[in-house]
């Protein structure tokens, strides 16, 4: 999963290109709910969020690092295919 660092600025760009609606305001800035996010893996081939971001503030979130296997996992789970 990524995650939004407090670099974000909120304006608002990522959160209607998340095709998982992982993304929503949080106390401060925007966050990225870990368990929704699979990096874009099943439905793009670049993270969204981070192509629009106009201040590049969307890493890995390093308590969640997932292989691409682990993502599609995930993918199917969400989309409710398993
Ligand atoms: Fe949503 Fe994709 Fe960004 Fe994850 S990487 S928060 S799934 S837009
Ligand atoms: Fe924050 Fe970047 Fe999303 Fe804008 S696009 S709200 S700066 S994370």
């Amino acid at each position: 999963a990524l995650m939004i660092t407090d670099d974000c600025i909120n304006c608002d760009v990522c959160e209607p290109e998340c095709p998982n609606q992982a993304i929503s305001m949080g106390a401060e800035f925007y966050e990225i709910d870990h368990r929704k996010c699979t990096e874009c893996v099943g439905h793009f081939d670049e993270p969204q969020c981070v192509q629009v971001c106009p201040v590049a503030c969307i890493p890995i979130n390093p308590a969640h690092v997932e292989s691409k296997d682990q993502l599609w996992g995930k993918y199917r789970q969400l989309m409710g295919l398993d």
